[in-house]
């Protein structure tokens, strides 16, 4: 199949004249099709296209702008099918997962964003002056392929809502569920010209985003070193950046909680999505009392994992998204054997029952110091480092102990103690006793290397508003 993500000002170009990146599925290696990439020339005529519609777009009415929103929800609804296995196809989750979490995430920040748009309040009255919230106009959205639905909606809902144009640029790994995403926003009311599409290779077509003088703000999600190199060639026309990266999260296990609970539920929060998560716990920080208690556990946890083909509804765990990701998985794990860590499970290779595909065995290992560079280095894969701590205090100081700052999860018997180390860990977000985010609009986004930018509801739309003071 030959696939276009180019769509300028309403029309979707059949052939755009870029380069021709092949598409592999990565359950199997084999080329499912190709991606026609965007030129230069087809960049800039998006960007364009955007350009003319800024007044456009800050005209629509808030009512229109719910309507639009809730007609996209709707048409993914209908299209649940299509588009879970799109993302199975194209970055190898499995179906089960695709269907619900990775369609729910997406929906959730247009349903989220749209009861934000009802209240929000776009002009606020102080003392002897009014504060008025704009647009801040044309906006590129680029955006990776681990959680497709969930990045591209979260942006392209509160750019909308803020009434910018739009010229997204998804990963060219993930162009099947895009090309339907295009589908359903020309099917809603959204003016033609206020939301464009582009795709080709990173680090070929990014540039050219990033030094655009008509783009106004850039939002990114991806890897640290993509965010930086957009952020410097950003830099010339002071765009607006805000940058959602890389992450190496931990999760704090209280002294006196039911092990046999907690860590089959912290095996499964960081492995899920074959490990490919942002925010994923990839370091799980145990008291050091109990550390050497919690091997069968976990060897017992992971029988129960079962990688295989992603179509496959009994899989829960499907492939990497790429050869070039499968390789730095295995250099990782390879590092954390060199440098002397225990393997409680997994290791180097496949796993027996996937010869083929960028299939990784689940790995865990113990007793690993936080200086190493399984425990410093995001992943990306389902790898797992379990560091022991002596006291709280040492627990938030490990925590703590990394260039990043997006997530960290607690699990504690006594929520205000978790909130009491909620409060001093240095990072975007904190779970304290639950699972995953849900699909609470709370702000999502990191410290440090983690990123600069806020997405979801509230936080997330003034992203894309300027503020005016009227004196
Ligand atoms: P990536 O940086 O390789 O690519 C992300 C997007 O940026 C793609 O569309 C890609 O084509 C584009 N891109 C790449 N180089 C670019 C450049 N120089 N200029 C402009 N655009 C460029 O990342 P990925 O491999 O697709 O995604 C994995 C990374 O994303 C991980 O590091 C992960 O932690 C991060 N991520 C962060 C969040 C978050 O919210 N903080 C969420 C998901 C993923």
């Amino acid at each position: 199949m030959k696939i276009s993500n180019t769509y300028i000002a309403g029309n979707l170009i059949d052939e755009p004249t870029g380069i021709n990146f092949n598409l592999i599925n990565p359950a199997n290696e084999n080329q499912y099709g190709t991606l026609l990439c965007s030129s230069v020339d087809q960049v800039n005529q998006a960007v364009k296209s955007a350009k003319e519609n800024e007044k456009v777009a800050a005209n629509i009415s808030i009512v229109k702008r719910i309507d639009v929103l809730q007609s996209i929800n709707d048409q993914i609804e209908v299209r649940r099918k299509e588009f879970a296995e799109a993302m199975t196809l194209e970055m190898g989750a499995p179906i089960t997962l695709t269907s619900n979490a990775h369609i729910q995430m997406g929906t959730d920040h247009l349903i989220n964003t749209i009861s934000e748009l009802k209240k929000y309040k776009f002009e606020e009255k102080y003392d002897g002056y009014k504060v008025f919230k704009m647009p801040i106009g044309v906006s590129a959205l680029i955006t990776p392929w681990n959680w497709p639905l969930n990045q591209t909606l979260t942006k392209i809902a509160s750019a909308i809502a803020a009434g910018c144009p739009i010229i997204l640029k998804p990963s060219e790994y993930s162009p099947v569920s895009s090309r339907l995403l295009i589908d359903v926003i020309d099917n809603s009311a959204l003016p033609k010209g206020c939301f464009n599409c582009i795709n080709g290779i990173g680090s070929e077509i990014g540039p050219i985003i990033s030094t655009h003088p008509d783009i106004k703000m850039i939002s990114f999600t991806g890897s640290t070193i993509a965010g930086i190199d957009i952020q410097e060639k950003a830099a010339k026309t002071v765009k607006r950046v805000s940058l959602e990266l890389g992450g190496k999260s931990a999760h704090i296990v209280c002294e006196g909680v039911d092990l046999n609970a907690v860590i089959p539920n912290a095996i499964n929060q960081c492995f899920i999505n074959s490990g490919q998560s942002c925010s994923a716990p990839t370091r799980l920080l145990i008291p050091e009392v109990s550390i050497n208690n919690i091997k069968n556990i976990i060897v017992n946890h992971i029988k129960t994992l079962i990688f295989n083909d992603p179509n496959n509804e009994n899989t829960t765990h499907g492939p990497v998204v790429n050869k070039k990701q499968y390789n730095t998985i295995q250099e990782f794990i390879k590092s954390g054997i060199d440098e002397g860590y225990e393997i409680v499970t997994g290791g180097l290779g496949n796993p027996d029952n996937c010869n083929s595909g960028y299939f990784i065995r689940p790995t865990v290992f113990i007793n690993v110091d936080n200086s190493a560079t399984i425990a410093q280095e995001e992943i990306f894969g389902p790898v797992l480092s379990i560091i022991s701590y002596s006291s709280i205090d040492n627990a938030i100081d490990i925590a703590n102990n990394s260039k990043y700052g997006l997530s960290n999860y607690i699990t504690c018997l006594d929520y205000d103690d978790g909130y009491n180390i909620a409060k001093r860990i240095h990072s975007g977000q904190s779970i304290i006793n639950k699972i995953g985010r849900g699909s609470v609009p709370a702000p999502f986004g990191g410290f440090k290397l983690s990123g600069n930018g806020r997405e979801h509801g509230k936080y997330g739309l003034e992203e894309y508003l300027e503020i005016k003071a009227i004196i």
